[in-house]
């Protein structure tokens, strides 16, 4: 080793003690003659000072510039009272230096590595090895391991196996588009990478894996709307013999113990809330709810159906929320909400403000009438002090709006705390999604999802009107995971199929290993797949999932180091029978 010790753990007890540090030159200054050098590695950073008894060691510090790889062999000994640095592990002591040697140089590095300052995240991104050098970076990295160290550790001791599924595969979709592998042996022939390992790990349930997980890769090429990466990572998990409960009670044991003991962040509230789809719909206008606080929304279409006031009493569906202590908003802030409103599709807002006095201030003006206000005001819990806040619209329309306006204000007041994690389950999702356009169901998880078992007979007869065997774990306002219980018989994974307009040759063809293996001697079965770059990115308080993988693609799908995608050899593109149009 070219080092004894790394530059995160000297203390007052290693005093006296001669040691051998390696890293990178974090930062050098001179002062009052002497040298003194911030030398960093990944567990830390230590100060080493140089020694007027060590000349030669001297002149070489002095010659060190930032980033060098070098290695420094020196005592170790408590720094004089009055220069500890308590931001730093090992801000008591520094090293003497007695000999100091240059691995390799550096350049100038495009960007500042040991100071949190803002920079541009395309050229982060070129030159990430440089990027994931900086304290933050190696902290999400750390992070990152120890998540799923944890993971592993918790589900192996419960019987648990990592199994590994192939990356060369067959469509296994999940609603995006497949990345297609050609085949060289195969002319015309391709692999699809997996969108996950769904069909491979209900396939380990019918070979009598019984509980499986995989720390998994999955692949989607999407349209890189929002948050997301082409590949990216689920806890991969499916076991047999189980209910929807059981899995959902074995995740949120190992999330919550997870959020106890990784990272510094605070579970909301225990035992996570379990919402229906309907009920989250209605009181969050989203299934995605954020509850760490409240502002809930209200429904008041009926309530309104006779006013005078035709907005309200001729929308499909009239909703409110009352932003509490919001009541002496200027107009201006009510106008920033009335944007964020339209913003996500709704034609305006209409407002009540109660004053300290109870006096009202509305948008409504005259033609709604005090009545309608008063009714309002008591309808929604209306104090001294408070807003109210009203979209009318299609139902679809009011929920969106309202959901964002509500993670709006939640910003804004400050109830949206990075400190805390609020976890809820929703559930009771509908099977399918109708798709008008073309005149089908689509799933609204995906196709070997069972249906409720007391819902099973609608597939026959009312199919809009299933319910799914779903669950959604949702963390902070994010679906940080999706699971079912599995459909595990021939019969029914068919009538799926048919439902969704997917033709029994079709579907024969993409899945005719599946229908087979339901006849084998398939379990009932059912599983999840907790998504570990968007728990990590929470558990760090980090904004986006790039900032914790290693090497991220950009947000157009390129990996901007490497330069990848990029264009085929022709020999090779010859070899895989490929002519580009
Ligand atoms: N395969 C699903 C997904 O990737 C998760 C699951 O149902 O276990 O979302």
């Amino acid at each position: 080793m070219l080092k004894t010790h790394t530059c995160g753990e000297l203390n007052a007890a290693h005093a006296g003690q001669r040691v051998t540090l390696a890293g990178w030159v974090n930062r050098r200054r001179d002062h009052g003659g002497l040298s003194f050098v911030d030398l960093r590695d990944r567990w830390g950073i230590t100060q080493v000072v140089s020694d007027p008894a060590a000349p030669e060691a001297a002149r070489n510090l002095a010659e060190l510039r930032i980033e060098y790889v070098v290695q420094i062999t020196g005592v170790v000994r408590v720094r004089p009272a009055g220069q500890e640095n308590s931001r730093i592990l090992t801000g008591t002591i520094e090293v003497l230096a007695e000999q100091v040697n240059i691995l390799n140089a550096a350049k100038t590095p495009p960007f500042y590595i040991n100071e949190e300052v803002a920079v541009d995240e395309s050229l982060r991104l070129k030159y990430r090895y440089l990027d994931l050098r900086r304290e933050r970076m190696t902290r999400n990295l750390v992070l990152r391991h120890q998540v799923v160290a944890f993971i592993r550790q918790h589900l192996s001791e419960r019987g648990f196996i990592e199994v590994e599924t192939p990356i060369l595969f067959k469509t296994t979709p999940e609603g995006a588009r497949d990345y297609l592998v050609p085949s060289r042996v195969h002319p015309g022939k391709f692999y699809a990478l997996p969108q996950s390992p769904q069909q491979l790990k209900q396939l380990l349930m019918v070979a009598g894996v019984e509980r499986y997980f995989q720390i998994a890769r999955c692949f989607r090429d999407e349209d890189q709307r929002g948050d997301r990466q082409p590949e990216f990572t689920q806890l991969d998990l499916e076991m047999s013999f189980v209910e929807r409960d059981d899995i959902m009670n074995l995740i949120e044991t190992m999330m919550t113990a997870l959020i106890g003991s990784v990272g510094d962040r605070r579970l909301h509230a225990q035992p996570w809330p379990r919402l229906s789809h309907a009920d989250a719909l209605r009181r969050f206008g989203t299934d995605r709810p954020d509850v760490r606080f409240g502002l809930e929304l209200c429904e008041v279409t009926d309530a309104v159906r006779d006013s005078s006031f035709k907005v309200f009493s001729e929308a499909a569906c009239v909703k409110g929320l009352n932003a509490k202590h919001c009541g002496s908003f200027s107009r201006k802030q009510i106008d920033a909400l009335t944007e964020v409103v339209k913003q996500y599709g709704g034609k305006g807002m209409a407002w009540i403000a109660i004053g300290a006095d109870a006096s009202l201030r509305s948008s409504m003006g005259k033609q709604a009438g005090d009545e309608l206000l008063a009714s309002l005001v008591a309808t929604l819990a209306g104090e001294p002090g408070d807003l109210l806040l009203f979209v009318a619209d299609a139902a679809e329309t009011v929920n969106e709006a309202l959901a964002r306006l509500r993670n709006h204000l939640g910003d804004e007041l400050g109830l949206r705390d990075p400190q805390v994690i609020g976890c809820c389950w929703v559930v009771d999702f509908p099977l399918f999604t109708r798709n008008a356009a073309e005149q089908r169901w689509d799933p609204s998880h995906h196709l070997f999802t069972s249906p409720l078992p007391e819902d099973l007979p609608l597939l026959a007869t009312d199919p809009g009107r299933a319910r799914g065997a779903q669950y959604d774990m949702v963390w902070n306002g994010y679906e940080c995971a999706g699971g079912s219980i599995r459909i595990h018989q021939r019969a029914v994974q068919e009538r799926i199929f048919e439902l969704i307009g997917m033709p029994m040759d079709v579907a024969r063809e993409r899945f005719g290993h599946m229908l087979e293996a339901f006849e084998f001697g398939a379990p009932p079965h059912g599983g999840i797949a907790p998504g570990i770059d968007r728990m990590v990115m929470l558990l760090a308080g980090e904004p986006n999932i790039r900032e914790v993988i290693a090497f991220p693609k950009s947000q157009q799908a390129v990996d901007l180091m490497a330069g990848a995608p990029s264009p085929a050899d022709s020999q090779q593109l010859t070899e895989l029978h490929i002519k580009l149009a």
